[in-house]
């Protein structure tokens, strides 16, 4: 095993309101298997990837319909929030993992990603000093909006990207800056914002459309196109 490993840690506890569905975002079927099977298989591929961890709410009766390949482990302790689940995933890994081991957190939905954008994020974040995230450059003209429907002034997209996942970071660093975060009462929405708030600067790297975020049931029909299309 060389050193520092990589880790893949994929939140899947979210029940995904904005899908109007039954079934939580996470496992609606895309190209013929559920959402986290697309994201569980392609880390599984990965050649870099030394074990995948997969967080799924504690009372979660999807999961075992799912192939869970050998290096690959599910974990049954899902929080509140996508931050406690994260939280709660690079804990309870803590005894297989080294404080300076890389761990590579990514959306459950987004089922675009590829063996190839892991590579590049791993490429390219490794040797930084703080780690990194895959991303895309906001290409429309940003609004701002007064809070009733109108326009209260237009943001300058100069510089602004628009954060996908993985995001990747050392296990030590990132668990406590996602406590510390926490505790501060910080409402932060991905791995990026909390080391952020350590006063850190993660590394951005370009993404891919194909690696967007399922959210609402019209992504559905879009993210498919994706999957199908891929080799
Ligand atoms: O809710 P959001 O779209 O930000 O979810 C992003 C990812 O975080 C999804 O894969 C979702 O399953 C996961 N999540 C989680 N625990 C929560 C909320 C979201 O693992 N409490």
């Amino acid at each position: 095993m060389s050193f520092p490993s990589f880790f893949a840690l994929i939140p899947a506890a979210g029940v995904g309101a904005r899908m109007g569905s039954t079934t939580p975002k996470q496992y609606a079927s895309l190209a013929g298997k559920p959402m986290p099977q697309h994201v569980i298989d392609t880390f599984a591929s990965a050649p870099e990837i030394e074990h995948t961890y997969i967080v799924v709410s504690p009372a979660d009766g999807y999961m075992d319909a799912l192939h869970v390949p050998v290096r690959c482990t599910v974990l049954r302790c899902g929080g509140d929030t996508r931050a406690a689940s994260v939280t709660n995933g690079l804990a309870a890994i803590a005894p297989q993992v080294a404080p300076d081991d890389w761990v590579l957190v990514h959306d459950a939905a987004r089922p675009g990603l590829t063996a190839d954008l892991i590579g590049k994020l791993i490429a390219f974040a490794k040797d930084d000093p703080v780690g990194g995230l895959l991303a895309l450059p906001v290409v429309d003209t940003i609004k701002r909006s007064n809070g009733h429907s109108h326009v209260a002034d237009t943001v300058s997209r100069e510089h602004l990207w628009a954060a996908q996942t993985p995001q990747m970071f050392r296990h030590g660093a990132l668990l406590s800056a996602l406590r510390d975060a926490t505790h501060k009462g910080y409402g932060v929405t991905d791995e990026a914002s909390a080391m952020e708030a350590a006063g850190l600067q993660p590394k951005l790297i370009e993404g891919s459309p194909r690696n967007f975020k399922v959210t609402l049931p019209e992504d559905l029909p879009i993210a498919e196109l994706y999957l199908r299309g891929s080799p």
